[in-house]
């Protein structure tokens, strides 16, 4: 008797804990999500649609309420004809031959012998021009932290901007919402090496710019929401985001052979992830609700995280944290294995890893820091357009580099859907455990790097 009162005292006190997730519902969601059908889910596409009705479904299968948020957009492809750049340094001048060049759709371009201004990445963050040349040419990293300095430029008087050695491609499509605020200005890229060369080398240009205005077309995108409300009668106002971003790079025909960039692991894995967490959760009954959402567009600039927080379905108080889930299925990281592990992005800057850690501990699971990767990749994905509203938030992963990243090989039969169910078990544990917790996630106010995000909470409480 005495024995069976222990044991009774001792479930009373331990937090309940999820069952185990099942690796062959996993390896069913991926694949469809990843098969050659839905044409790698580019946002917009016929595949994307396919893809958020199935969710929805899956939403719908698992006991959520379901719902679409349709974001009516743009999209403006780049016209290729009269096409005609050249820049000009004392004797000699360079064209940019059109097959080598990427420029962001917009407005028609003429300018002829045009002043050039050159900046370094760094100048460009503390700008304090109030005018500027029409062609800038900025040397250094992209990535969205550049994005306040080009609408800077575009305000006083650039009207194109020349990037110099950034590794990645500039779509040649452009996404525009109506309210979404972005730079009046052409943004310009070369993949000649030589051309660049000379960019980078040369200390007083004259830019001729020719290029036509972009073709423009109404589409429409959509978030996939589903929602286990809480159990807790106050609590249930409040909501824990579990999302992941369910589109991916779409086809490219001028490939050789294979056409069709799947995205398994980035991030069909994530959305398997969510939709076998709300199982598991639903089961606990959590006193919070918890707020599931697969986002489109992330691969176009974070479009439907970003859309969510301009057009929240719930205000942003009312949102507790958003743990965002990218590449939960594959454990070849580039720096090998990773298994029996997950990785938070911006480890100490809230305290949700502390509920990880304990979902960690309940499960047999690691929950590591990264120390190069762990703050940088903060800005990476879904997470990081709730951070300057002041939602708490991180994005929970197995790996970060893996060997397919971004190429056509991110198949779903690469997967490790053992390791899969044990990480998701994790996340849907520490998931219920902040649904669950009497106090809310808050940032860490120890933590220069979140300054921004704690003024802006203090904001909006
Ligand atoms: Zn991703």
């Amino acid at each position: 008797m005495k024995l069976v009162i222990g044991l009774l005292c001792l479930s009373l006190g331990a937090a309940e804990v999820v069952k185990e997730a099942d690796a062959k519902a996993l390896a069913s969601i991926v694949s469809f999500l990843a098969s050659d059908a839905l044409e790698g889910r580019d946002t917009p596409s016929a595949g994307l649609t396919i893809a958020s009705e199935y969710i929805a479904s899956e939403f719908r299968r698992v006991g959520l309420e379901d719902s679409f948020q349709t974001a009516k957009m743009s999209l403006r492809k780049v016209n290729r004809q009269g096409f005609e750049v050249s820049f000009t340094d004392g004797a000699k001048t360079v064209a940019l031959p059109v097959d080598t060049a990427l420029w962001s759709a917009g407005a028609m371009v003429e300018l002829s012998g045009a002043a050039v201004k050159k900046l370094t990445a760094a100048e460009l963050r503390d700008l304090a021009l109030t005018e500027v040349e029409p062609v800038v040419v900025i040397e250094g990293p992209g990535g969205p932290g550049m994005q306040p300095g080009w609408m800077k430029l575009s305000q006083i008087g650039a009207k194109v901007i020349v990037l110099v050695g950034i590794p990645m491609p500039l779509a040649q499509q452009t996404i525009e919402f109506e309210d979404q605020p972005r730079p009046n200005v052409l943004m310009l890229r070369t993949a000649d090496k030589d051309a660049e060369a000379f960019l980078k080398a040369s200390a007083s240009l004259k830019a001729t710019i020719k290029i036509g205005e972009a073709s423009s077309k109404a589409e429409e995108a959509r978030n996939v929401i589903g929602i286990l409300r809480g159990s807790d009668p106050k609590l249930k106002d409040e909501y824990v985001l579990l999302t992941a971003h369910y589109d991916h790079l779409g086809v490219r025909p001028n490939d050789a052979g294979d056409k069709v960039y799947n995205g398994a692991n980035d991030n069909a894995s994530g959305v398997a992830s969510i939709i076998e967490s709300a199982r598991l959760i639903a089961e606990l009954k959590p006193k919070r609700s918890v707020m599931f959402v697969a986002f489109f567009g992330e691969e176009r600039g974070l479009l439907g995280s970003r859309y969510l927080v301009r057009h929240p379905i719930v205000p942003l108080k009312q949102m507790v944290a958003n743990v965002n889930l990218e590449q939960t299925g594959r454990t070849d990281s580039s720096e090998g294995p990773n298994v029996g592990m997950l990785n938070l992005t911006g480890y100490h800057f809230t305290t949700i890893h502390k509920h990880m850690e304990d979902a960690g501990k309940a499960t047999d699971l690691k929950i590591v820091k990264h120390e190069k990767f762990s703050d940088p990749y903060f800005q990476a994905s879904d997470n990081a357009a709730f951070a300057p509203v002041g939602v708490p938030s991180t994005t929970v992963s197995v790996t970060y580099a893996f060997p397919d990243y971004h190429q056509k090989g991110d198949e779903w039969e690469k997967i490790d859907y053992a390791n899969m169910a044990k990480v998701t078990r994790a996340i849907a544990q520490g998931t219920f455990l902040i649904a669950d917790a009497p106090e809310r996630i808050v940032w860490n106010a120890e933590e220069p790097k979140t300054k921004a995000f704690r003024e802006a909470a203090a904001k909006l409480h």
